[in-house]
């Protein structure tokens, strides 16, 4: 009879505000599965996917900590790999690139050595499962080994952002709020959330928890903790355990689980490394349990057509060079008949900011409604 293998999940406490104790942390928590060499091989393009959905500066607010990044990302360039790190924004004000230095991804990467990817130049690749297709970057299914970086915080939708949630990030532009909003509950969000974690699986996920988040503070003298584990919904189901929640109604844990995409019951698991109870303590009180009563479906379907951001081509500075049709997934991008400049189909556009990011004059613009202003400060 075939030994039954449960997934690791390895925890170990770290003082964030050190760097060398940050990275000493990282190395006794990655001890736990076998060390980055159990994930990393010399010249392999290893690709960093951390939180960088909002342009906070890094490591304040929701935003990952980049010297815990730069901290997996040094460990893998010492195996030899060579480290690229992307994310998509959920909105952008300007371009990317501005959207790197305002978080200080663009000085972190300067500093290490590592190449920073723009997934939405990139291009995306049209990926269908059963009921859906999603736009997954080209950059991510180009790396040999993907690490999801989640920072740990409270999420209105799914309790907490951990590891599933932070894959759809691999998705360019507002696709994702595309996304949220095609469901707005905690159900279908969880379903959309287990669709694209079924395209793209982690190698290796390291989960964040300082505990000072911006967001909340674990308070008093409590440390920061590190979670890793190869089985990205072990390691939810675990951090789900210790901030409190009922397994039950962790709907993307409970589906990723029953899709045979990872354990979702603690049982199964074996965490390695620092108690579960020093852990609790301390993480419980970072993630404040005020935000995390679930938002009404019904008021958010409600403002939901007011909520929107597209491209437009500026028919002034576009000398119709065609290069965003190129990258276009879904051919809605085209010129029509008599025009030299290309139009939107906006019933096919998918929002993937894939044409804006490789226009060389620039003429191709977001424009987005003012209660989108409003909500995202764009
Ligand atoms: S027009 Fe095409 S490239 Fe531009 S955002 Fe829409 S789908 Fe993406």
């Amino acid at each position: 009879m075939g030994e039954i293998s449960f997934p690791v999940v390895a925890v170990a406490s770290s003082d964030f505000a050190d760097p060398r104790k940050l990275e000493q942390g990282l190395e006794k928590t990655l001890g736990g599965l076998g060390g980055l060499e159990a994930f990393v091989d010399r010249g392999q393009t290893v690709l960093l996917k951390p939180d960088l959905m909002w342009d906070y500066p890094g490591g304040t607010g929701p935003v990952s900590d980049l010297e815990f990044v730069a901290a997996v990302g040094r460990l893998a360039a010492r195996r030899g790999a060579r480290v690229l790190v992307g994310d998509s924004p959920f909105v952008l004000r300007d371009t990317i690139e501005d959207f790197w230095y305002q978080t200080g991804v663009a000085g972190v990467a300067r500093r290490e050595g590592f190449e920073l990817v723009n997934f939405e130049k990139a291009g995306s690749t049209a990926m269908p499962v059963e009921t859906a297709v999603y736009y997954i970057s080209r950059a991510v299914k180009a790396a040999d080994v993907v690490i999801n970086i989640p920072r740990l915080k409270a999420d209105l939708w799914t309790g907490f952002a951990g590891g599933l949630r932070n894959v759809l990030g691999v998705l360019p532009g507002f696709q994702k709020g595309r996304l949220y909003k095609r469901g707005f509950s905690p159900r279908s969000l969880a379903r959309t959330l287990v669709d694209v974690f079924s395209l793209v699986r982690p190698h290796l996920t390291i989960l964040e928890a300082p505990a000072e988040n911006g967001l909340s503070r674990a308070g008093g003298d409590s440390p920061g903790f590190i979670l890793a584990s190869r089985d990205t919904v072990a390691l939810d189901t675990v951090v789900s355990v210790v901030l409190g929640f009922d397994l039950n109604k962790m709907h993307a844990i409970r589906y990723a689980a029953d899709a045979g995409l990872g354990i979702g019951w603690p049982e199964g698991i074996v965490v390695a490394g620092e108690k579960l109870e020093k852990v609790t303590r301390a993480i419980r009180r970072s993630v404040t349990r005020r935000t995390l009563g679930f938002v009404p479906g019904m008021a958010l379907h409600l403002v939901e057509p007011m909520l929107w951001m597209r491209s437009v081509v500026n028919e002034d500075i576009c000398d119709g060079c065609g290069a965003c049709i190129e990258f276009c997934p879904t051919k809605a991008l085209r010129v029509r008949d008599g025009s030299r400049i290309p139009s939107i189909d906006y019933t096919l556009c998918i929002n993937c900011w894939a044409g804006l990011s490789n226009c060389p004059a620039r003429a191709i613009n977001l424009r987005q409604s003012r209660f989108t202003r409003r909500v995202f400060a764009v």
